[in-house]
């Protein structure tokens, strides 16, 4: 059955009025989403509540957040906080395969999986997240990312780096080297500059942290900046772009980070390397030369390939960050875009929220954020919404922001895993 047929097929089903999840039901609603993150596993939740027939693919039996991470590696938390699994997925009902799509068939709607099986589908959903490009920084490997971790996807490089700050000497150099942008988690690095700088401040306060950074301009600079001058001096010292924080090159074998114009010894490098979308996104043939995928901003689909839709991290979402909030909020629009063509309805143009929380100390949180629409086909800041906490905050504020942050944090993981 073509497209066009099943969506006429359904279109007259749905002026016959039956109920949405009967509508998506069996042949005519088979979806599959690809990637069991905040992205993935809150377009398979939505789905299903809806009544579509769907498979959630992921390979992990433990999904390890991102978020919150930046407190395991500075010794605030245990990494344990950070786990979570697919039984409440799967009691809700969802069908989770474990395993990884290998391949994907657009033009015949079929994902191939690892284990060699198949699944066909009429809508797909891609939420992959990201790639660490190996090739982009020269040194910097699979086998570098050992010595040197990135800790940009959580679990065991968050461990790593954790247990090398534990264990550097008394006064030691922390070299922190921050890609430019596009990226996940805009906000993330400075956080985990903060906590850093915080673990060395506590345990180890005449070691150092040196930040070098490919850009000028970050998320909330100006709250974290001040954070830094009154928490921080003599500690944290961030080299931008326009001083030569640009990296070039590291040696791990040495543990040395290059700019063009000076070469520093660490005893503790964290490199956070650029970034694209999982490598399935460009099997699929969803990503375009920047590595990321372009989506039409009212249902997500891909506008590479008709029938595959992208969000989180993968996605090109205009001027939303690449966060979890994010992913979470583009699957709901997304899931919902799908039921309604699958239904042969017309979806209706989103709005979209983000807010993106960051702790600069235990008990001091900042925050930024923002309301898209589709606007002339991209993802646009919806003006005068949203912003970043006042700079002159007092610190009840502060405190309350650090609050919010965890409450986000238990409720989300809650909301997507159960
Ligand atoms: C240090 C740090 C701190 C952060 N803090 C915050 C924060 O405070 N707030 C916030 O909102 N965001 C934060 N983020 C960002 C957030 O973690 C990401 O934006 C979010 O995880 C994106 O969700 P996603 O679904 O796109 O991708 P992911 O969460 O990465 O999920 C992708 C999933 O897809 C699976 N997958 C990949 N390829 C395949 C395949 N071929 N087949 C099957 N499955 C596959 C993976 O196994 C993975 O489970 C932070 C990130 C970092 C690094």
């Amino acid at each position: 059955m073509t497209t066009i047929v099943r969506r006429a097929v359904l279109a007259g089903l749905a002026a016959a009025a039956l109920p949405r999840p009967a509508l998506a039901q069996g042949a005519h609603g088979r979806v599959v989403v690809v990637g069991g993150g905040f992205g993935g596993a809150t377009a398979a939740r939505v789905l299903h509540r809806a009544g579509v027939a769907v498979t959630l693919v992921e390979p992990a039996e433990t999904y390890w957040a991102c978020p919150f991470s930046n407190e395991v590696i500075a010794g605030l938390r245990p990494l344990s906080a950070q786990a979570f699994g697919y039984d409440g997925l799967r009691a809700s009902g969802v069908i989770v395969a474990r395993t990884k799509a290998a391949a994907i068939d657009g033009a015949a709607g079929r994902v191939r999986l690892a284990d060699g099986s198949t699944l066909d589908y009429d809508r797909l959903i891609l939420s992959p997240g990201i790639a660490l490009r190996f090739d982009a920084l020269p040194g910097y490997d699979a086998a570098a990312a050992e010595r040197m971790p990135h800790a940009w996807k959580a679990g065991a490089q968050t461990d790593l780096l954790a247990r090398q700050l534990a264990a550097m000497p008394d006064n030691g150099t922390v070299v922190l080297s921050v890609p430019a942008n596009p990226y996940r988690c805009p906000p993330g690095p400075y956080e985990r500059a903060s906590l850093i700088a915080y673990f060395l401040k506590t345990r180890k306060p005449r070691a150092k942290l040196i930040v070098l950074d490919a850009k000028d301009t970050f998320s909330k600079q100006k709250l974290f900046e001040q954070a830094w001058k009154a928490l921080y001096p003599g500690i944290l010292d961030y080299v931008p772009l326009a001083s030569g924080g640009q990296v070039t090159a590291v040696d791990p074998g040495a543990m040395t980070v290059a700019t063009d114009f000076e070469t520093y010894k660490a005893d503790v490098a964290c490199i956070i390397p650029p970034q694209r979308a999982a490598p399935i996104a460009a099997a699929a043939g969803v990503a375009d030369r920047s590595g990321w995928c372009p989506i039409d901003p009212v249902t997500f689909e891909s506008r590479l390939v008709p029938r595959i839709h992208v969000v989180g991290d993968a996605a090109i979402a205009g001027a939303m960050p690449k966060s979890a909030f994010a992913a979470n909020a583009q699957a709901k629009v997304c899931a919902e875009a799908v039921i309604d063509l699958l239904a042969g309805r017309v979806p209706e143009p989103p709005k979209l929220i983000n807010t993106c929380y960051s702790l600069v100390a235990p008990g001091y949180g900042i925050s930024v954020a923002g309301v898209y629409r589709p606007d002339k086909g991209v993802l646009a800041d919806v003006e005068g919404a949203g912003g970043t906490s006042p700079v002159d905050s007092p610190d009840t504020v502060r405190r309350q922001e650090a609050a919010y942050a965890e409450d986000w944090y238990r409720t989300i993981t809650h909301a997507v895993f159960g």
